[in-house]
């Protein structure tokens, strides 16, 4: 019977959860605890889920099983001790049955139960779920803790169902086991089932061929007893050991490291890769960058090719084996027992499906398109149609009779993973847009159930009835969740994390990979906003904090993080000197920008002295086109140092010469001085254009921040002095006025690296306060803005310039000048400056150099236009 929430008209419990594996059988605990009923309905004879079905031969966990357990109960820690590092399924399976006597379960649990509907009653609040059996079972809130790779995926070979041999699935093995003793077996894939039970099932057979379709990384698990380190850490302090888990980027304590895997010479990268090889983990520390940068990864994958080459003994065999046209951890990684050796024994042999495809699965054998096989037995390891797969499988209804598997037929929809729109009182352990399969999946359900309960708890708590998230909040982590992805290497895989495997399933990526740690934090703080993003309903009314919990660009959020934990003085607390030496120290951390052509560093004739200018230019045939790009620093900091990557990044992108010039800084020379250097070097470049190497003609100006704000004043001073022409300017965050009372200051001033305070003291070391009205100071009070050149102006979600720079792209296009705004949400004032380092500002610059080169086309080479005449 229910207990402590509900209408007028009890449902049958208060909550059913789907699943008896790891996740059903902790929530069904933890709600049990909090005194709600429950009752799990589960497909299969037993518990354990993974662990019940999954009984082929070398079956075992890959996270080691001191992570790879639960956490809540310290006594349950205790009592039970693995055997080995990485336990097989029947000791895991041992373990989930442990669990259930052990708290009680199974007198909660209906077995051999499989869910077929669930449909929300609006108006009795309530979820109706149907089993394949015909019951119906009532209940306030309803719970899918149906695993992210429990529906395996449906064999899509032709013939599948004529073999008159054996048969058998590596997630559905028969619970006595198989001897495959004497016989001719084929094993059909090779991802983390296979490359498991390929060994062993070798051990046995007379003969193995292994059909491979996609080979796999793979490294030795080395299996063994824990290691004593882990296991003093864990009994020293299981509490720390617990929480470094939690708070950990894949749920299992790791060191974490900066180092760029480019940045470390070779013999120094190879250790590293030696040691992760030695290691017998699957998430050794390795190099910051393997996720993110192609050519960072491709060092670690051709390592490891060397390895499958220095193992497998038959080259071809071993060219077979090694993966190509992905990168390494874009496809699920494994670690083995003997896999790659397994391919020298004599009686095994590998057809490599790329090469020769099945055509057909026969009665007797399989054929491919070179030849005809027989066999006794087959396997099939094809794995699973994950994530999505068992929650659609089941016909869940929402509100107004939405089908979810309708909602979710362009790719699942979900607020942080755990819930989404149109299913009230409805949640997914471990859904699509949660870390789930990139973590130790154990330390991700228990945060999950933990979540969930504290959430109905929290309902009873407070007289409500309802939950659902906002379309807002919804959309807003959708973004989020693409937003991690698209700055990895993970997206460009035909892997299962993006659907690939299965026929007509959307490509979206399905987990979070901003980590297991911020996603706790983002859970934890949308329950501290008062559940930001959920709306409830109870008998007092609905109750709803609306918002997005995520809308910063993640690798701006790690970089804030990172400032943050430096613990430096504000820049206006600094005299300028000091403030200057901190910027200059701070720019030799970061990487340096891509390789151009040449560098040449020299000194141009400025308003009162020489003015020092630094030029790059492209790899590529010149004469290049010019632009005269001026750097940021508030008119006060800054140097070509200072904005060496960016530039660098321009030159690259935009194919052109790029002249980065420099002019004299406030206190020290105040306005005008800095206006009448950016003139004088404008005026300079363009007539110096060839001799520099350039295009002859008009030149584009770029800048960024208060170099923007140069940049834009020469624009207006060369109009209005006849000359000299410029083809376009490119305005990064401008400084455009000096008015700090726009809603974007006030929104962005504090938290965002450029705040109200900084701007306040460029400001005052710069100009009078009598002068700050001037066009030259801010550009946008100019009373003229027409005939200026036109312009391209990228604008910042989180910049409290955001506003001006859009104010002056709209009264610029007003004055009819050719304005192209680009706005890079969830970036802030500095984030596109940071090449390398904020790859989601790299599309953004790469926007800006497009325009640079439609500002400045590429004239005829001579050679060229002298073969034409
Ligand atoms: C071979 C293998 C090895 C793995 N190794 C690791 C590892 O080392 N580390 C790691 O973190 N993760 C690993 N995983 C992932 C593993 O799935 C999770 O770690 C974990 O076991 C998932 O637990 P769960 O309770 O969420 O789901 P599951 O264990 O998949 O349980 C879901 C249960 O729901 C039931 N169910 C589904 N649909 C219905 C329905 N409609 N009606 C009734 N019942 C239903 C299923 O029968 C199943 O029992 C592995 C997965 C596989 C397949």
């Amino acid at each position: 019977m229910a207990t402590g929430i509900g209408p007028a008209v009890r449902p049958d419990v208060d909550v059913v959860v789907v699943g008896a594996g790891f996740a059903g059988l902790y929530m069904l605990h933890r709600l049990r605890g909090l005194g709600f009923s429950t009752v799990v309905l589960e497909g299969a004879d037993g518990v354990g889920g993974t662990w019940y079905w999954n009984r082929y031969p070398g079956a075992r966990c890959d996270i080691m099983s001191i992570d790879y357990s639960y956490s809540f109960d310290p006594e349950l820690e205790r009592e039970w001790q693995w055997s080995e590092k990485y336990a097989t399924q029947p000791e895991i399976l041992a373990y989930a049955n442990y669990v259930a006597d052990k708290y009680d379960l199974r007198k909660d649990i209906r077995f051999g139960t499989r869910v077929q509907q669930a449909s929300w009653d609006a108006a009795a609040r309530r979820w109706r779920v149907s089993t394949a059996a015909g019951d119906e079972i009532t209940c306030r809130f309803y719970v899918m803790a149906t695993g992210c790779l429990s529906l395996p995926k449906s064999i899509d070979i032709e013939g599948a169902d004529r073999f008159g041999g054996e048969t058998y699935y590596t997630h559905h093995w028969p619970h006595e086991g198989v001897d495959f003793t004497g016989k001719r077996v084929a094993v059909i894939g090779s991802g983390s089932s296979g490359i498991q039970a390929i060994p062993i099932i070798a051990a046995q057979a007379a003969q193995l061929t292994v059909f491979q379709r996609t080979p796999n990384f793979s490294r030795p698990a080395r299996n063994g007893p824990t290691p004593q380190q882990k296991l003093d850490a864990f009994k020293a302090d299981r509490d720390a050991y617990r929480q470094a888990a939690r708070l950990s980027q894949a749920g299992v304590a790791v060191p974490i490291t900066q180092v760029s895997a480019l940045q470390v010479p070779e013999p120094a990268r190879r250790a590293v890769y030696e040691a992760a090889w030695d290691s017998g983990e699957l998430l050794p520390t390795t190099f910051a960058d393997l996720v993110t940068s192609a050519e960072a990864n491709e060092t670690f994958c051709e390592f490891l090719r060397g390895k499958i080459r220095s193992i497998v003994k038959d080259p071809v065999t071993a060219e077979a084996l090694c993966p190509q046209g992905y990168y390494y951890g874009t496809k699920r990684p494994c670690i083995d027992s003997g896999y790659f050796e397994t391919f020298n024994l004599p009686h095994v042999r590998l057809v490599d499906l790329r090469k020769t495809p099945i055509s057909t699965i026969t009665e007797t054998g399989i054929r491919t398109n070179a030849e005809s096989m027989e066999f006794d037995a087959i396997v099939f390891a094809t794995g699973f149609d994950a994530m999505t797969g068992a929650i659609v499988a089941v016909d869940i209804r929402g509100r107004d009779g939405l089908s979810l598997k309708q909602k979710w037929a362009d790719g699942p929809k979900t607020y942080l993973g755990l819930t989404t729109v149109g299913f009230p009182n409805c949640f997914l352990v471990t859904g699509p847009g949660s870390p789930s399969v990139l973590s130790n999946m154990m330390v991700s359900i228990e945060q999950h159930v933990d979540w969930v309960s504290s959430t109905i708890d929290h309902m009873r708590r407070t007289g409500l009835e309802t939950i659902e998230p906002t379309s807002t909040a919804e959309a807003g982590w959708v973004q989020h969740v693409n937003d991690c992805a698209d700055v990895t290497l993970f997206p460009r895989a035909d892997s299962w994390y993006m659907g690939a495997n299965v026929p007509g399933k959307p490509r979206v990526f399905l987990p979070y990979i901003g980590g297991v740690d911020r996603y706790r934090k983002a859970c934890d703080e949308v329950a501290q906003q008062g559940y930001l993003g959920f709306r409830f309903e109870g008998a007092a009314g609905a109750v709803c904090n609306d918002g997005v919990i995520r809308r910063l660009q993640p690798d701006v959020t790690i970089v804030l993080e990172v400032i943050e934990s430096l613990g430096l003085p504000p820049v206006e607390s600094m005299p300028p000197q000091a403030a200057r030496a901190l910027f200059d120290a701070l720019a030799t951390q970061r990487p340096p920008g891509p390789a151009v052509g040449e560098i040449v560093d020299g000194t141009l004739p400025g308003a009162a002295a020489e003015l020092k200018y630094r030029l790059y230019r492209p790899a590529t045939a010149g004469p290049h086109p010019v632009v005269v790009y001026y750097h940021g620093g508030g008119w006060v900091l800054g140097s070509h140092d200072s904005d060496d990557p960016l530039c660098r990044d321009l030159c690259v992108r935009s194919d052109s010469i790029i002249v980065s010039v420099d002019y004299r800084h406030a206190p020290e020379d105040r306005f005008p001085a800095a206006v009448d250097d950016a003139f004088a070097a404008l005026r300079w470049v363009s007539s110096h254009a060839e001799a520099l190497g350039g295009q002859p003609g008009p030149v584009a100006v770029a800048g960024w921040s208060a170099g923007a704000n140069l940049a834009t004043v020469v624009c207006q001073l060369g109009r209005d002095a006849g000359g000299p022409a410029i083809a376009g300017q490119l305005l990064i965050t401008p400084v455009t006025d000096a008015d700090m009372t726009r809603p974007s200051y006030q929104q962005n001033g504090e938290r965002y690296l450029l705040t109200s305070a900084m701007m306040r003291w460029f400001f005052d070391h710069y100009v009078d306060v009598a002068n700050r009205s001037d066009p030259r100071v801010a550009p946008l009070r100019a009373g003229n803005l027409s005939n200026l050149p036109p312009a391209t102006i990228v604008t910042c979600e989180f910049d409290p310039l955001r506003d001006e720079g859009a104010a002056y792209a709209a009264a610029l296009a007003d004055a009819g000048v050719d304005v192209q705004h680009i706005f890079a949400r969830g970036h802030i004032h500095s984030s596109l400056t940071m090449v390398d380092l904020v790859i989601s500002g790299a599309p953004y610059r790469e926007k800006m150099a497009e325009a640079l080169r439609r500002y400045l086309p590429r004239q005829q080479q001579p050679l060229l236009r002298h073969k034409l005449a």
